[in-house]
């Protein structure tokens, strides 16, 4: 079976690609079919991830695969969630990892309260139509360090500390990450969900 993925990323594209690979789907991007970016206007990782998942399957006539992450952290009543790659610019730094890094510890200075997750939303859909999409989310807590710690990784991975590891994300092997990341638990739970529903 043919699935659209509704993102650009040929990091996600690969990744996923290798968890559906043992269910026998071919997933293409949705940029490869010509197909443009969704919008995403709303706030919450569901609804955004839906939308995408729905312009996907309606443009290309095929099954549809979305995905929507971000950071959450407690202090915040679970912010910058949907606003988390434009976390920098929000606060008047030109848009790049570092600089989320840097506006994160800026904006949690002087709090106690230091917990937060990750959290990675994956939608399918059979068609634009379909009245039960699959939902499937994946979470990793930790704690948002003082400051940055680790090379590896990408993204807050230098400033999210995993206690039952003991280290930052950046501090870990990509193996042991992927192992343990939102994305990892997200596409897992997917992918049991289609074997039980799709085959
Ligand atoms: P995306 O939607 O997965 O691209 O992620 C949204 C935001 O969360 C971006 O700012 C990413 O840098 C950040 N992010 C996503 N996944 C991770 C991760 O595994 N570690 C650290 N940051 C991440």
């Amino acid at each position: 079976m043919k699935i659209v993925l509704a993102s650009s990323n040929p990091g996600k594209l690969a990744e996923l690609q290798a968890m559906l690979a043992p269910l026998g789907f071919d997933l293409v991007r949705q940029s490869d079919l010509g197909i443009g970016e969704a919008a995403e206007p709303f706030r919450t990782f569901i609804e955004n991830a839906l939308a995408k998942a729905r312009h996907a399957a309606q443009a290309s006539g095929l099954p549809a695969l979305a995905d929507d992450a971000g950071l959450c952290v407690d202090a915040f009543g679970g912010q910058p969630g949907v606003d988390t790659a434009h976390y920098a610019s929000r606060l008047g730094y030109a848009k790049s990892d570092a600089n989320n890094v840097r506006a994160l510890l800026q904006q949690m200075q002087g709090l106690a309260n230091r917990r937060a997750a990750m959290v990675s939303t994956l939608i399918a859909l059979r068609s634009a139509d379909d009245p039960e999409p699959l939902v499937a989310v994946g979470r990793v807590e930790g704690e948002i360090t003082q400051a940055p710690r680790g090379g590896s990784g990408f993204g807050f991975d230098p400033v999210m500390f995993i206690p039952e590891l003991g280290k930052t994300f950046a501090e870990l092997p990509p193996e042991v990450k992927n192992a343990h990341s939102h994305r990892g638990r997200a596409a897992k739970a997917m992918v049991d969900l289609m074997r039980q529903r799709w085959l």
